[in-house]
């Protein structure tokens, strides 16, 4: 695929854009290509693109249109490799990460989207009424730069089966795994209008995007700052919003638990992705009797992590995304180590370029900054608890409720604490990640749900009939 790319996909078609954005590998600060910045007249023509394939999609069947989705599924999968090695480059995330975590399970989401759109029931008796699920309409989707294909996954899969159509708004700093994903909706023969691309910056196409008058729903993954200017711009006009927010999320280890492996487990999480993944578990909690032994577990684990280039099969940990997020983080760990944090390894020290030192910090209260605030890097912030009830309290006590985990001797133990946790996803013991389960926040983590029946309902609307 050209890297240079400087033009939006408007109904079926490549359209010019005025102006490019370059886009640099986080690993090596070189230019690798660019993306288009797209304008507020290409926004709009974008939306009417949607809008007007919107009617003809809609009257397709769901299984119709899950022939059309296996269709694009196939395109993709022709460029899994291609799709691992980009998101790599734009993202500079190790590659043993971005296969299975930013392609794979991406690639298993559409095709659980097409599942659901051959066998899920759009009509549902209840007593002499009938409830149909109809398709919402037109979608404007805005993504993030973490995890760029697999965000834009979990929207289109849902909305597309739903029988909604499509503008997608990349990160500006990763678009050019979307623009390999639109030319697979144009070789799987979507219909023109279906999928559109408007990359560009989100002051701008960001912007004119979430306040479009024309959009039914305005899906948005992204910071909890950012989403709530975009969900007020499209509520604004009474769009429905799904806001998917960041996070602050705890992994409370018992005394009971399999305690070395849950310790890996939670710096594992939390450095996954260098550390810019929105459910990092990024506190541990642990019993305060074995406070200074989780703190040795996690601080020589985490100091065994390779931290290098990206493309080496070696590596855990690749860059940040840019050199402003590296120095972001090191003033962050600086000043908590300021307010008394215990450096167990790591350390605002950065290691070169990008790339940032997986960092153990102790000792800070868990109303500290460090420990309420998405840091967005790889930080583990290390708590002691005194019983299960203080635990509980200290991983509710954030603004966010996104993710979590919790383990113990027994399921029956760690479902009883994850039932109190007020958080979107708890996983029990390194239970797997599952593309069906409702992934999504409270508080001010968002609103709404992705993947699984309950993302497939965010893109659909109601009407009751009564006989
Ligand atoms: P961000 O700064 O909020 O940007 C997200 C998207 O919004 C980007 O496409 C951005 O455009 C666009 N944008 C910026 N200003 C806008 C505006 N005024 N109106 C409309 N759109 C606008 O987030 P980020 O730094 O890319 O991503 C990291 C954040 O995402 C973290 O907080 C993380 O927790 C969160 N996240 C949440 C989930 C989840 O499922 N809950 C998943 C992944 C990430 P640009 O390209 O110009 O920046």
């Amino acid at each position: 695929m050209n890297l240079d790319r400087h033009e939006a996909l408007i109904g079926g078609t490549w359209v010019p854009a005025g102006k490019v954005i370059d886009v640099d590998n986080p690993a090596t600060g070189e230019r690798i290509g660019s993306g288009a910045a797209s304008d507020q007249q290409l926004v709009e023509d974008a939306v009417v693109a949607a809008a007007a394939a919107q009617r003809q999609w809609a009257a397709l069947s769901p299984v119709q249109r899950a022939d059309q989705l296996d269709n694009l599924l196939a395109a993709l999968r022709a460029r899994r490799d291609a799709l691992v090695d980009i998101t790599v480059a734009e993202v500079g995330v190790a590659v043993n990460i971005a296969r299975p975590w930013h392609i794979d399970v991406a690639l298993d989401i559409i095709a659980s989207a097409a599942h659901h759109a051959r066998n899920f029931d759009f009509q549902q008796e209840v007593g002499h009424s009938l409830l149909l699920r109809r398709p919402a309409g037109v979608v404007g989707a805005i993504t993030p730069w973490n995890y760029p294909f697999y965000q834009l996954a979990g929207k289109v899969g849902s909305a597309l089966a739903a029988g909604c159509t499509f503008v997608h708004k990349p990160a500006e700093l990763t678009p050019l795994s979307a623009y390999m994903f639109a030319e697979a909706t144009i070789e799987a023969g979507l219909p023109a209008g279906v999928f559109n691309l408007v990359p560009g910056s989100g002051q701008e196409a960001g912007a004119a995007l979430a306040a479009h008058p024309r959009l039914d729903v305005m899906s948005f993954t992204g910071s909890t700052a950012v989403g709530s200017t975009a969900g007020a711009a499209a509520m604004a006009n009474l769009t429905r919003v799904c806001l998917e927010l960041g996070g602050k999320s705890s992994s409370i280890v018992c005394a009971d638990a399999q305690f070395a492996a849950a310790v890996r487990a939670t710096v594992d999480s939390c450095m996954l992705n260098s550390g810019q993944s929105c459910d990092a578990w990024s506190r541990l909690l642990v019993p305060q009797e074995r406070y200074e032994e989780a703190l040795e577990i996690a601080g020589a684990y985490a100091s065994s992590l390779v931290v290098g280039d990206p493309a080496s099969e070696e590596t855990d940990l690749g860059p940040v995304i840019t050199a402003s997020q590296r120095d972001k983080i090191a003033e962050t760990v600086s000043q908590a180590i300021q307010r008394g944090a215990r450096v167990i390894t790591g350390g605002p020290t950065r290691e070169h370029g990008n790339f940032v030192t997986p960092t153990v910090l102790a000792d800070l209260p868990v109303t500290d900054p460090a420990s309420q605030h998405e840091i967005f890097g790889p930080v583990l912030i290390v708590h002691p608890y005194r019983d299960e009830d203080e635990a509980i309290e200290i991983a509710n006590n954030t603004a966010y409720g996104l993710g979590g985990s919790v383990w113990a001797g027994s399921t029956e133990r760690a479902l009883a604490i994850a039932g109190r946790m007020n958080t979107g996803q708890v996983d029990l013991n390194g239970a797997d990640f599952n593309v069906e389960a409702p992934f999504g926040g409270w508080k001010q983590s968002g609103i709404g749900r992705e993947f699984g029946i309950e993302g497939l309902l965010e893109f659909t609307e109601l009407t009751s009939v009564q006989r």
